[in-house]
């Protein structure tokens, strides 16, 4: 390549990665995948390698990570939390252990997984937490202190501290949250995070300390960034101390000598890392002495005494059997591909989303061709190509009208997906009545898909107020119901009448309008009717709110058929306020409960939000700093427990008696 087309190039791949960049780092939301942008900056090193006259000084090579957000307030690192140097082969592994050697004498080398989340400062004081920042660019990162307080295994006090520690650890999201998180999205037509990394970053830079919390982020500490009072000599010795001082280190390290050793360590923790509960997406080989360490030195960007080793992404070919098209609970019709199964990342696959129209015409998706199937980001499958077609093969086009109800789909101006705009589409109603009865919204035991189905196909509900007009009579006609079920359905129906307003504001499935920010609004507004008037100003000054979260929801609330159910609903006597949580009592203040078993009337988080109103504490396990168990049907091993530790148990009743 001649200079001219080289200078070109780079300037292409610099502006490409530019723009994955800010999706990654300030979006959270990556365009790409991670081995797709990794060659991309390789192909860019190379051509600079070749040209160095052309490396500018804002050239994507030149810099490490992200961006400090302005939201948060900004962080100057004392020690800079530099990046490291990726390696892609056995060779160029072989290629930095050899040149170890040659610099420094007999290097030993430890061989760790490298955690895929992102990179964090902790500052302890005299062993207080004092000051937690992200890794920003290395060298100015943000402040999120309170965020990471709400990782339980972030220590806040250290054991037998020393003056001053900064620690450098990894925060991630476990699977299992990840997997929940994006369920819980994808039911509230929420656009869900793409692999845990990103929702471990969006999560650690939400405004809300709250939100963060939900997250149920973790950390693996890893590195002795600065200390006073202490001296340590070796990674394996730091590991060691940070263990005893109470963080929570890298889950294994293994110390080496020799290449054919870390080749075997890192050949294990790819062959086992489908089985960890997190994603890992390489292993580090660090030298071991930090004597050897210094000697070897750094560039402005990377370490010259470790490298990351990054696992190639896995791709497989099978064949398209069909592309199914569901729609969504606010009518988001999506396209699905459903394929011969595989297995990808130790994991069996067959389906894959296939996000909108467009993202099938780019990449000519027919039934029946033979496609490349990848796990990205090791996590969610994508279908990345079509390699041939059958023959007579057609282009796949989405349905002009809803697959379900038949109406016209639409495609809004702001949006890449079509969508039904019948709100009384079947398919979205059973959704949404799903939704109203859940768990977090407004709470009906005995209402899940099923029984919700089997109402709707009999037409005994066309809509969440018929919910309440429901007889015992009604349910007992349907074959899943017996006298006793249909009991406690109609009861747990009326008992849902008396939720506090945010549970039946998120109950509403508006777009976007999580749990958290019907609690928000409820706490601003106090009752529905405040909030049928409310302006969009006002509402877009509640933090963690935007102008466009705060339109939709006005918009929402002026949707005439949504008038018309909350009208219904306020009829049938369902609670349209919002008492302030805190009764300003606090008797229970210093005390804290364990709730076990089915208690006879109040649902578990009725009673927590009793206790909590009257300032006490609620533990989901029995110690001895338990102060009462409140006992109902079917308690078991906790029950047991506060029996053994003599701690006081109380029925719902007596409990009751203690709120009188
Ligand atoms: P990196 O993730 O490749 O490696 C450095 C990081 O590894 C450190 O910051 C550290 O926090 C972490 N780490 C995890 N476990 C560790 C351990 N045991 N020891 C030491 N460090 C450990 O580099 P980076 O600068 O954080 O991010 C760059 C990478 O991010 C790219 O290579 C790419 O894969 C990804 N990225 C992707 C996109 C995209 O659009 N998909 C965009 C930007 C960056």
């Amino acid at each position: 390549m001649n200079k001219n087309d080289a200078l070109k190039r780079i300037n292409e791949i610099t502006e490409k990665i530019e723009k994955y960049n800010y999706s990654y780092y300030v979006l959270d939301n990556p365009d790409v995948d991670d081995y797709d942008y990794d060659m991309l900056m390789q192909e860019l090193k190379a051509l600079e390698a070749q040209f160095p006259e052309l490396v500018q000084t804002s050239s994507p090579t030149q810099r490490v990570g992200g961006i400090a957000l302005s939201s948060f307030e900004k962080v100057t690192h004392s020690v800079q939390m530099g990046s490291l140097a990726d390696v892609f082969s056995f060779e160029q592994v072989q290629d930095f252990v050899s040149k170890c050697r040659t610099e420094v004498n007999s290097p030993e080398y430890v061989v760790e997984p490298k955690i895929d989340g992102l990179s964090v400062s902790l500052e302890y004081r005299n062993g207080v937490f004092t000051r937690g920042s992200t890794r920003g660019d290395g060298f100015v990162g943000e402040d999120v202190t309170e965020n990471l307080k709400t990782i339980k295994s972030i220590p806040l006090k250290l054991r037998n501290a020393p003056e001053f520690i900064e620690v450098r650890g990894e925060v991630y999201m476990p699977r299992e949250s990840f997997f929940s998180l994006i369920e819980q999205q994808e039911l509230l037509d929420e656009q869900p995070f793409k692999n845990p990394r990103n929702a471990a970053a969006g999560s650690l830079r939400q405004k809300n300390s709250a939100v963060t919390a939900q997250r149920k982020l973790d950390i693996f500490v890893f590195n002795v960034q600065q200390i006073d009072g202490k001296e340590l000599s070796s990674h394996k010795q730091s590991l060691e101390y940070l263990k005893q001082l109470g963080f929570r280190t890298i889950p294994t390290f293994l110390l080496c000598t020799r290449y054919d050793e870390i080749y075997d360590e890192i050949n294990r923790i790819g062959r086992e890392r489908n089985e960890f509960a997190y994603d890992i997406d390489g292993v580090v080989i660090k030298v071991n002495s930090f004597a050897h360490r210094e000697a070897l030195g750094a560039t402005t960007k990377v370490p010259k005494w470790a490298v990351a080793y990054k696992f190639p992404p896995e791709e497989k070919e099978t064949k398209l059997l069909d592309i199914e098209v569901n729609v969504g609970r606010t009518g988001a019709i999506t396209p699905v591909a459903v394929f011969e199964q595989i297995i990808l990342a130790g994991t069996a696959v067959s389906r894959a989303v296939l996000h909108n129209q467009d993202f099938i015409d780019e990449k000519d998706i027919r039934i029946g061709d033979t496609i490349v199937v990848r796990k990205a980001g090791e996590i969610i499958p994508e279908v990345l190509k079509s390699v041939n077609h059958q023959e007579n093969s057609v282009p796949f086009l989405l349905p002009s009208v809803c697959p379900v109800c038949g109406t016209a789909s639409v495609r809004y101006d702001d949006e890449s997906v079509l969508r039904c705009p019948n709100s009384e589409c079947p398919a979205q109603l059973l959704k949404n009545l799903v939704h109203f009865a859940s768990k977090g919204a407004m709470n009906i035991d005995g209402l899940g898909p099923a029984n919700m189905k089997l109402l709707t196909d009999k037409n005994l509900v066309h809509s969440a107020a018929d919910l309440y007009t429901l007889s015992h009579d009604d349910l007992i006609s349907l074959e899943r119901f017996a006298d006793k079920s249909a009991d406690n359905l109609i009861k747990a129906i009326a008992n849902s009448k008396n939720n506090q307003l945010d549970r039946l504001v998120f109950g509403l499935g508006i777009r976007n309008i999580g749990q958290r920010a019907a609690v928000l609004l409820c706490e601003k507004f106090h009752s529905m009717d405040a909030l049928l008037s409310a302006e969009k100003s006002d509402i877009a000054s509640i933090d963690g709110f935007g102008d466009v979260m705060a339109e939709n929801f006005c918009n929402a609330m002026k949707e005439p058929h949504r008038i018309a159910l909350i009208e219904k609903l306020r009829s049938l006597g369902v609670n349209m306020n919002y008492s302030v949580k805190s009764s300003g009592d606090n008797r229970f203040a210093g005390l804290t409960f364990v709730l076990t078993g089915t208690l006879p009337t109040l649902k578990r988080d009725e009673a927590k939000a009793i206790i909590e109103s009257f300032g006490g504490k609620v533990s989901s396990s029995v110690s001895k700093k338990t102060s009462f168990v409140v006992a109902g049907e079917d308690a078991g091993s906790k029950l047991l427990k506060a029996q053994e530790l003599g701690i006081t148990v109380i029925s719902e009743e007596e409990f009751l008696k203690m709120n009188e």
